[in-house]
Protein backbone atom coordinates (compact mmCIF):
# COMPACT_ATOMS: atom_id res chain seq x y z
CA UNK A 1 0.00 0.00 0.00
CA UNK A 2 1.16 3.72 -1.19
CA UNK A 3 2.08 5.60 2.01
CA UNK A 4 -0.22 8.67 2.65
CA UNK A 5 1.76 11.53 2.10
CA UNK A 6 1.22 15.16 1.57
CA UNK A 7 3.13 18.02 0.33
CA UNK A 8 2.88 21.92 -0.60
CA UNK A 9 1.80 23.04 -4.15
CA UNK A 10 2.05 26.68 -5.53
CA UNK A 11 -1.41 27.78 -6.05
CA UNK A 12 0.39 29.53 -8.92
CA UNK A 13 3.18 27.71 -10.09
CA UNK A 14 1.88 24.71 -9.44
CA UNK A 15 5.12 23.27 -8.10
CA UNK A 16 5.60 21.25 -5.38
CA UNK A 17 7.73 21.78 -2.49
CA UNK A 18 8.10 19.28 0.55
CA UNK A 19 6.24 20.43 3.71
CA UNK A 20 9.32 20.61 5.67
CA UNK A 21 10.92 23.32 3.47
CA UNK A 22 10.69 27.26 5.37
CA UNK A 23 8.31 28.36 2.28
CA UNK A 24 4.79 30.46 2.09
CA UNK A 25 4.72 31.47 -1.10
CA UNK A 26 5.22 29.87 -4.51
CA UNK A 27 7.78 31.80 -7.13
CA UNK A 28 5.08 34.26 -8.25
CA UNK A 29 3.88 34.80 -5.10
CA UNK A 30 0.90 32.52 -4.87
CA UNK A 31 -0.53 30.94 -1.75
CA UNK A 32 0.94 27.38 -1.31
CA UNK A 33 -1.69 24.49 -0.34
CA UNK A 34 -1.09 21.34 0.94
CA UNK A 35 -2.04 18.71 -1.29
CA UNK A 36 -2.37 14.95 0.08
CA UNK A 37 -2.53 11.85 -1.87
CA UNK A 38 -6.20 11.10 -2.22
CA UNK A 39 -5.20 7.57 -3.98
CA UNK A 40 -2.94 6.69 -1.02
CA UNK A 41 -6.31 7.69 1.35
CA UNK A 42 -8.65 5.85 -1.25
CA UNK A 43 -7.01 2.69 -0.02
CA UNK A 44 -9.33 2.79 2.74
CA UNK A 45 -12.75 3.06 1.71
CA UNK A 46 -15.54 5.73 3.46
CA UNK A 47 -17.00 3.05 5.81
CA UNK A 48 -13.16 2.32 7.06
CA UNK A 49 -12.37 5.77 7.90
CA UNK A 50 -14.94 6.77 9.49
CA UNK A 51 -15.01 3.31 11.94
CA UNK A 52 -11.27 4.81 12.40
CA UNK A 53 -12.33 8.34 13.27
CA UNK A 54 -15.14 6.97 15.47
CA UNK A 55 -12.79 4.37 17.18
CA UNK A 56 -10.18 7.55 18.02
CA UNK A 57 -12.85 9.83 19.57
CA UNK A 58 -13.42 9.01 23.50
CA UNK A 59 -9.39 7.34 23.03
CA UNK A 60 -6.25 7.64 25.28
CA UNK A 61 -4.08 6.88 23.19
CA UNK A 62 -1.73 9.69 22.17
CA UNK A 63 -2.42 11.65 20.21
CA UNK A 64 -5.30 10.43 19.06
CA UNK A 65 -7.27 11.90 21.68
CA UNK A 66 -7.47 15.40 20.07
CA UNK A 67 -9.93 15.84 17.94
CA UNK A 68 -7.30 16.89 15.32
CA UNK A 69 -5.22 14.51 15.33
CA UNK A 70 -7.56 11.83 15.54
CA UNK A 71 -8.09 12.80 11.52
CA UNK A 72 -4.24 13.20 11.51
CA UNK A 73 -3.50 10.61 8.10
CA UNK A 74 -5.95 13.65 6.51
CA UNK A 75 -4.01 16.50 7.92
CA UNK A 76 -0.52 15.64 8.64
CA UNK A 77 0.16 12.22 7.57
CA UNK A 78 3.94 12.18 7.61
CA UNK A 79 4.82 13.66 10.99
CA UNK A 80 5.71 10.73 13.65
CA UNK A 81 4.04 10.66 17.15
CA UNK A 82 6.65 11.73 19.07
CA UNK A 83 7.29 15.08 17.39
CA UNK A 84 3.05 16.27 17.78
CA UNK A 85 2.45 19.21 20.15
CA UNK A 86 -0.95 18.62 21.13
CA UNK A 87 -2.89 20.24 23.90
CA UNK A 88 -6.17 18.01 23.84
CA UNK A 89 -7.74 20.27 21.21
CA UNK A 90 -10.93 19.72 19.29
CA UNK A 91 -14.23 17.43 20.24
CA UNK A 92 -15.77 21.08 20.83
CA UNK A 93 -19.70 21.05 21.99
CA UNK A 94 -21.91 21.35 19.75
CA UNK A 95 -24.51 22.93 21.66
CA UNK A 96 -28.23 22.66 20.67
CA UNK A 97 -29.29 25.90 21.06
CA UNK A 98 -33.11 25.06 21.37
CA UNK A 99 -34.33 28.30 22.84
CA UNK A 100 -32.89 30.42 20.80
CA UNK A 101 -33.91 28.19 17.36
CA UNK A 102 -37.56 28.53 18.97
CA UNK A 103 -36.91 32.32 18.86
CA UNK A 104 -35.83 32.24 15.42
CA UNK A 105 -38.41 29.88 14.21
CA UNK A 106 -35.79 27.15 13.39
CA UNK A 107 -36.28 23.09 14.03
CA UNK A 108 -32.88 22.93 14.47
CA UNK A 109 -29.81 25.65 15.36
CA UNK A 110 -26.51 24.44 16.40
CA UNK A 111 -23.62 26.66 18.01
CA UNK A 112 -20.14 24.52 17.37
CA UNK A 113 -18.80 26.17 20.59
CA UNK A 114 -15.14 26.33 18.91
CA UNK A 115 -14.36 28.53 21.63
CA UNK A 116 -14.47 25.53 24.27
CA UNK A 117 -10.15 24.96 23.54
CA UNK A 118 -7.29 25.31 25.63
CA UNK A 119 -6.87 28.45 24.67
CA UNK A 120 -10.43 30.06 24.01
CA UNK A 121 -10.91 30.22 20.68
CA UNK A 122 -10.41 27.82 17.05
CA UNK A 123 -7.00 28.90 16.48
CA UNK A 124 -5.90 25.85 18.53
CA UNK A 125 -6.79 23.78 15.81
CA UNK A 126 -4.28 24.98 13.30
CA UNK A 127 -1.86 25.92 15.85
CA UNK A 128 -1.14 22.52 16.83
CA UNK A 129 -0.89 21.39 13.38
CA UNK A 130 1.76 24.26 12.73
CA UNK A 131 3.85 24.13 16.05
CA UNK A 132 3.76 19.99 15.37
CA UNK A 133 5.50 20.28 12.11
CA UNK A 134 8.21 23.52 13.37
CA UNK A 135 9.18 20.72 16.33
CA UNK A 136 9.76 18.57 13.67
CA UNK A 137 11.77 20.40 11.64
CA UNK A 138 13.60 21.42 14.28
CA UNK A 139 14.54 17.81 14.98
CA UNK A 140 15.67 16.78 11.42
CA UNK A 141 17.88 20.33 11.69
CA UNK A 142 16.46 22.69 10.36
CA UNK A 143 17.66 25.90 11.80
CA UNK A 144 14.29 27.88 13.09
CA UNK A 145 14.70 29.73 16.47
CA UNK A 146 11.52 31.04 16.66
CA UNK A 147 7.91 31.08 15.18
CA UNK A 148 6.33 34.75 14.79
CA UNK A 149 2.77 35.80 13.98
CA UNK A 150 0.55 38.90 13.79
CA UNK A 151 -2.31 38.59 15.58
CA UNK A 152 -5.60 40.30 16.71
CA UNK A 153 -5.62 38.15 19.99
CA UNK A 154 -6.11 34.62 19.71
CA UNK A 155 -3.52 33.47 17.63
CA UNK A 156 -0.90 35.16 19.59
CA UNK A 157 -2.71 33.18 22.70
CA UNK A 158 -2.43 29.84 20.22
CA UNK A 159 1.00 30.22 19.04
CA UNK A 160 1.98 31.24 22.45
CA UNK A 161 0.76 28.21 24.38
CA UNK A 162 1.70 25.61 22.22
CA UNK A 163 5.09 27.07 21.22
CA UNK A 164 5.47 27.16 25.69
CA UNK A 165 4.80 23.62 25.89
CA UNK A 166 7.17 22.34 22.99
CA UNK A 167 9.94 24.91 24.91
CA UNK A 168 10.04 26.66 21.11
CA UNK A 169 10.47 30.75 21.41
CA UNK A 170 7.28 32.81 20.06
CA UNK A 171 7.22 36.24 18.88
CA UNK A 172 3.85 37.84 18.17
CA UNK A 173 3.07 41.30 16.75
CA UNK A 174 -0.04 42.93 18.21
CA UNK A 175 -1.95 45.78 17.04
CA UNK A 176 -1.12 48.24 20.41
CA UNK A 177 -4.89 48.91 22.48
CA UNK A 178 -6.71 47.14 19.82
CA UNK A 179 -7.63 43.68 22.02
CA UNK A 180 -8.91 42.24 25.01
CA UNK A 181 -6.97 42.14 28.37
CA UNK A 182 -7.83 38.17 28.03
CA UNK A 183 -6.31 38.11 24.96
CA UNK A 184 -2.99 40.19 25.72
CA UNK A 185 -2.30 38.40 28.66
CA UNK A 186 -2.08 35.07 27.41
CA UNK A 187 0.99 35.55 25.49
CA UNK A 188 2.59 37.48 28.11
CA UNK A 189 1.95 34.03 30.89
CA UNK A 190 3.20 31.55 28.30
CA UNK A 191 6.57 33.42 27.76
CA UNK A 192 6.23 34.63 24.18
CA UNK A 193 8.07 37.62 23.22
CA UNK A 194 5.32 40.34 22.69
CA UNK A 195 5.75 43.40 20.82
CA UNK A 196 3.10 45.83 20.78
CA UNK A 197 3.03 47.82 17.99
CA UNK A 198 1.09 51.57 17.32
CA UNK A 199 -0.97 50.16 14.23
CA UNK A 200 -3.46 47.82 13.12
CA UNK A 201 -3.77 44.16 12.63
CA UNK A 202 -2.77 44.93 8.58
CA UNK A 203 0.23 46.76 9.55
CA UNK A 204 1.54 43.93 12.08
CA UNK A 205 0.79 41.59 9.01
CA UNK A 206 3.05 43.89 6.69
CA UNK A 207 6.23 43.52 9.22
CA UNK A 208 5.85 40.25 10.09
CA UNK A 209 6.01 39.26 6.58
CA UNK A 210 8.86 41.41 6.56
CA UNK A 211 11.10 40.27 9.59
CA UNK A 212 10.20 36.72 8.44
CA UNK A 213 12.74 37.13 5.27
CA UNK A 214 14.98 35.93 7.79
CA UNK A 215 14.37 32.09 7.12
CA UNK A 216 15.31 31.90 11.17
CA UNK A 217 12.09 33.24 12.59
CA UNK A 218 9.31 31.03 10.78
CA UNK A 219 5.65 32.50 9.95
CA UNK A 220 2.59 31.16 11.91
CA UNK A 221 0.13 33.54 10.25
CA UNK A 222 -2.84 31.46 8.11
CA UNK A 223 -1.25 32.53 5.35
CA UNK A 224 0.70 29.42 6.34
CA UNK A 225 -1.74 26.97 5.03
CA UNK A 226 -0.36 24.11 7.72
CA UNK A 227 -2.99 25.67 9.70
CA UNK A 228 -5.53 25.23 7.78
CA UNK A 229 -5.11 21.71 7.70
CA UNK A 230 -5.57 21.85 11.19
CA UNK A 231 -8.85 24.13 10.80
CA UNK A 232 -10.27 21.58 8.44
CA UNK A 233 -11.02 19.08 11.39
CA UNK A 234 -14.05 21.49 12.08
CA UNK A 235 -15.96 19.92 9.50
CA UNK A 236 -15.09 16.37 9.80
CA UNK A 237 -15.66 16.64 13.44
CA UNK A 238 -18.76 18.07 12.74
CA UNK A 239 -20.42 15.87 10.51
CA UNK A 240 -19.17 13.15 12.50
CA UNK A 241 -21.13 14.52 15.90
CA UNK A 242 -24.32 14.16 13.77
CA UNK A 243 -23.64 10.22 12.83
CA UNK A 244 -22.03 11.70 9.75
CA UNK A 245 -25.38 13.80 7.96
CA UNK A 246 -24.40 17.11 6.50
CA UNK A 247 -25.94 20.56 7.99
CA UNK A 248 -27.96 22.25 5.12
CA UNK A 249 -26.58 25.70 6.37
CA UNK A 250 -23.23 26.56 7.93
CA UNK A 251 -23.09 30.62 9.09
CA UNK A 252 -19.10 31.70 9.77
CA UNK A 253 -17.50 34.69 10.98
CA UNK A 254 -14.50 36.24 9.04
CA UNK A 255 -11.71 38.19 8.99
CA UNK A 256 -8.19 37.29 7.21
CA UNK A 257 -10.68 34.34 5.91
CA UNK A 258 -8.28 30.93 6.66
CA UNK A 259 -11.26 29.80 8.70
CA UNK A 260 -13.56 29.42 6.15
CA UNK A 261 -11.05 28.29 3.60
CA UNK A 262 -10.82 24.98 6.16
CA UNK A 263 -14.07 24.45 6.69
CA UNK A 264 -14.68 24.26 2.77
CA UNK A 265 -11.62 22.31 2.43
CA UNK A 266 -13.04 20.14 5.25
CA UNK A 267 -16.14 19.04 3.72
CA UNK A 268 -14.22 19.13 -0.12
CA UNK A 269 -12.30 16.20 0.82
CA UNK A 270 -15.21 14.30 2.59
CA UNK A 271 -16.48 14.76 -0.71
CA UNK A 272 -13.79 13.49 -2.78
CA UNK A 273 -13.67 10.33 -0.33
CA UNK A 274 -17.59 9.65 -0.43
CA UNK A 275 -17.78 9.96 3.41
CA UNK A 276 -20.29 12.35 2.86
CA UNK A 277 -22.47 12.92 -0.92
CA UNK A 278 -24.12 16.36 -0.25
CA UNK A 279 -22.97 20.12 0.37
CA UNK A 280 -23.66 22.38 2.70
CA UNK A 281 -24.11 26.02 2.38
CA UNK A 282 -21.78 27.95 3.57
CA UNK A 283 -22.06 31.65 4.48
CA UNK A 284 -19.60 34.03 5.91
CA UNK A 285 -20.20 36.81 8.08
CA UNK A 286 -18.54 39.93 8.72
CA UNK A 287 -18.76 42.94 10.95
CA UNK A 288 -19.45 46.05 8.61
CA UNK A 289 -17.28 48.03 9.88
CA UNK A 290 -14.74 45.22 8.06
CA UNK A 291 -16.26 44.07 5.55
CA UNK A 292 -14.17 43.92 2.00
CA UNK A 293 -15.38 40.01 1.39
CA UNK A 294 -18.73 41.81 1.72
CA UNK A 295 -18.26 44.35 -1.03
CA UNK A 296 -16.74 42.13 -2.91
CA UNK A 297 -19.66 39.74 -3.05
CA UNK A 298 -21.67 43.03 -4.03
CA UNK A 299 -19.69 43.34 -6.94
CA UNK A 300 -19.53 39.68 -8.12
CA UNK A 301 -16.81 38.98 -6.50
CA UNK A 302 -14.51 40.92 -9.33
CA UNK A 303 -11.54 41.31 -7.19
CA UNK A 304 -10.29 41.71 -3.44
CA UNK A 305 -10.38 45.66 -2.63
CA UNK A 306 -8.87 46.30 0.51
CA UNK A 307 -10.93 48.68 2.83
CA UNK A 308 -9.46 50.25 5.74
CA UNK A 309 -10.97 47.90 8.67
CA UNK A 310 -12.85 50.35 11.56
CA UNK A 311 -13.10 49.72 15.07
CA UNK A 312 -15.45 46.51 16.02
CA UNK A 313 -16.05 44.99 19.03
CA UNK A 314 -15.56 41.87 16.83
CA UNK A 315 -11.63 42.72 17.09
CA UNK A 316 -10.33 39.65 15.68
CA UNK A 317 -11.79 40.42 12.61
CA UNK A 318 -10.94 43.86 12.50
CA UNK A 319 -9.43 42.86 8.77
CA UNK A 320 -9.27 45.22 5.73
CA UNK A 321 -6.85 42.64 3.80
CA UNK A 322 -7.49 39.55 4.44
CA UNK A 323 -4.91 37.39 2.96
CA UNK A 324 -7.25 34.36 1.83
CA UNK A 325 -9.55 36.15 0.13
CA UNK A 326 -8.70 33.96 -3.04
CA UNK A 327 -9.58 30.58 -1.04
CA UNK A 328 -12.58 31.67 0.40
CA UNK A 329 -14.02 33.16 -2.88
CA UNK A 330 -13.77 29.47 -4.33
CA UNK A 331 -15.16 27.98 -1.35
CA UNK A 332 -18.02 30.45 -1.81
CA UNK A 333 -18.73 29.58 -5.14
CA UNK A 334 -18.75 26.08 -4.51
CA UNK A 335 -20.78 26.14 -1.65
CA UNK A 336 -23.72 28.08 -2.82
CA UNK A 337 -22.42 30.65 -0.37
CA UNK A 338 -23.17 34.06 0.32
CA UNK A 339 -21.74 36.89 2.84
CA UNK A 340 -23.36 39.37 4.85
CA UNK A 341 -22.26 42.30 7.54
CA UNK A 342 -23.93 43.14 10.95
CA UNK A 343 -23.40 46.65 12.43
CA UNK A 344 -22.37 46.61 16.39
CA UNK A 345 -25.79 47.49 17.29
CA UNK A 346 -27.08 43.76 15.42
CA UNK A 347 -23.84 41.99 16.99
CA UNK A 348 -24.24 43.06 20.33
CA UNK A 349 -27.64 42.46 20.15
CA UNK A 350 -27.52 38.95 18.92
CA UNK A 351 -25.06 38.42 21.28
CA UNK A 352 -26.73 38.99 24.19
CA UNK A 353 -30.18 37.44 23.13
CA UNK A 354 -27.86 34.23 22.57
CA UNK A 355 -27.20 34.69 26.14
CA UNK A 356 -30.63 34.76 27.45
CA UNK A 357 -31.12 31.53 26.30
CA UNK A 358 -27.82 30.31 27.68
CA UNK A 359 -25.02 30.78 25.33
CA UNK A 360 -22.08 33.20 26.37
CA UNK A 361 -21.23 34.59 23.01
CA UNK A 362 -18.54 36.69 22.36
CA UNK A 363 -18.50 39.66 19.45
CA UNK A 364 -17.65 37.32 16.76
CA UNK A 365 -20.10 34.64 17.49
CA UNK A 366 -22.64 37.65 17.80
CA UNK A 367 -21.77 38.43 13.97
CA UNK A 368 -22.46 35.08 13.12
CA UNK A 369 -25.56 35.01 14.83
CA UNK A 370 -26.59 38.39 13.23
CA UNK A 371 -26.43 37.61 9.85
CA UNK A 372 -28.10 34.49 10.93
CA UNK A 373 -31.28 36.93 11.92
CA UNK A 374 -31.05 38.47 8.88
CA UNK A 375 -31.55 35.22 6.74
CA UNK A 376 -34.20 34.94 9.13
CA UNK A 377 -36.15 37.79 8.38
CA UNK A 378 -35.19 37.44 4.48
CA UNK A 379 -36.56 33.35 4.56
CA UNK A 380 -33.53 32.60 3.46
CA UNK A 381 -33.38 29.59 5.65
CA UNK A 382 -36.05 27.39 6.13
CA UNK A 383 -37.85 26.36 9.40
CA UNK A 384 -36.85 22.82 8.49
CA UNK A 385 -33.35 23.34 7.61
CA UNK A 386 -30.90 22.16 10.04
CA UNK A 387 -28.22 25.29 10.63
CA UNK A 388 -24.76 25.38 12.29
CA UNK A 389 -23.26 28.74 13.83
CA UNK A 390 -19.66 28.52 14.26
CA UNK A 391 -18.59 29.89 17.12
CA UNK A 392 -15.43 31.08 17.10
CA UNK A 393 -14.34 32.21 20.62
CA UNK A 394 -14.97 31.78 24.56
CA UNK A 395 -17.13 34.46 25.46
CA UNK A 396 -15.08 35.02 28.88
CA UNK A 397 -12.21 36.18 26.77
CA UNK A 398 -14.27 39.77 25.89
CA UNK A 399 -15.51 40.37 29.68
CA UNK A 400 -15.22 44.21 28.67
CA UNK A 401 -17.67 44.02 25.43
CA UNK A 402 -20.51 41.99 27.60
CA UNK A 403 -19.67 44.54 30.46
CA UNK A 404 -20.33 47.12 28.91
CA UNK A 405 -23.12 46.48 27.07
CA UNK A 406 -25.19 45.37 30.43
CA UNK A 407 -23.44 48.25 31.62
CA UNK A 408 -25.00 50.44 28.82
CA UNK A 409 -21.65 52.12 27.90
CA UNK A 410 -20.59 50.54 24.32
CA UNK A 411 -20.46 52.89 22.02
CA UNK A 412 -23.35 53.55 19.23
CA UNK A 413 -24.99 50.92 20.67
CA UNK A 414 -28.30 50.85 22.35
CA UNK A 415 -28.16 48.30 24.67
CA UNK A 416 -31.95 46.75 24.74
CA UNK A 417 -31.37 43.11 26.53
CA UNK A 418 -29.22 44.75 28.95
CA UNK A 419 -29.39 43.12 32.61
CA UNK A 420 -28.55 45.86 35.27
CA UNK A 421 -26.80 44.88 38.74
CA UNK A 422 -29.78 45.51 41.10
CA UNK A 423 -28.11 47.76 43.83
CA UNK A 424 -29.82 47.61 47.02
CA UNK A 425 -29.38 48.48 50.78
CA UNK A 426 -29.42 44.76 53.15
CA UNK A 427 -32.70 45.63 54.13
CA UNK A 428 -34.90 42.65 54.02
CA UNK A 429 -38.38 44.60 52.73
CA UNK A 430 -36.50 46.91 50.37
CA UNK A 431 -34.57 43.74 48.85
CA UNK A 432 -38.01 42.11 48.43
CA UNK A 433 -39.33 45.32 47.00
CA UNK A 434 -36.49 45.51 44.70
CA UNK A 435 -36.84 41.52 44.02
CA UNK A 436 -40.53 41.50 43.08
CA UNK A 437 -39.99 44.64 41.17
CA UNK A 438 -37.71 42.63 38.46
CA UNK A 439 -39.79 39.25 38.59
CA UNK A 440 -43.08 41.01 37.46
C1 LIG B 1 -9.34 34.46 13.91
C2 LIG B 1 -10.72 34.65 14.35
C3 LIG B 1 -11.79 34.78 13.44
C4 LIG B 1 -11.59 34.88 11.97
O1 LIG B 1 -10.98 33.80 11.36
P1 LIG B 1 -10.29 34.05 9.93
O2 LIG B 1 -9.64 32.77 9.61
O3 LIG B 1 -9.31 35.16 10.14
O4 LIG B 1 -11.37 34.46 8.99
C5 LIG B 1 -13.06 34.86 13.93
N1 LIG B 1 -13.31 34.85 15.24
C6 LIG B 1 -12.33 34.74 16.15
C7 LIG B 1 -12.67 34.75 17.59
C8 LIG B 1 -11.00 34.64 15.73
O5 LIG B 1 -10.03 34.54 16.64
Amino acid sequence: MKPFSAQFRGSRTGNTHSLDEVIYRDAEGGLLEVEHDLDALRHRSAGEWKSLFEARSGTHVWPYASGVWGKKEWLLPGIDDEDIVSLNEGWTNLFYAKRLGEHLGLKELWVKLCGNSHTGSFKDLGMTVLVSQVNRMRRLGVPIKAVACASTGDTSAALAAYCAAAGIPAVVFLPGGKISVAQLIQPISNGAVVLSLDTDFDGCMKVVQEVTQDKSLYLANSMNSLRIEGQKSISIELCQQFGWEVPDLIVIPGGNLGNVSALGRGFDMMLELGLINRKPRIVVAQAANANPLYLASKRGFDKLEPVQAKKTEASAIQIGNPVSYDRAVSILKKYNGAVYQVTEQQLADAAHLADRTGLYCDPHTGVALGALFQMVEEKAVTANDRVVVISTAHGLKFSEFKTKYHEKQLEGVISQYANPIVHCAPDVEKVRAALWERLK
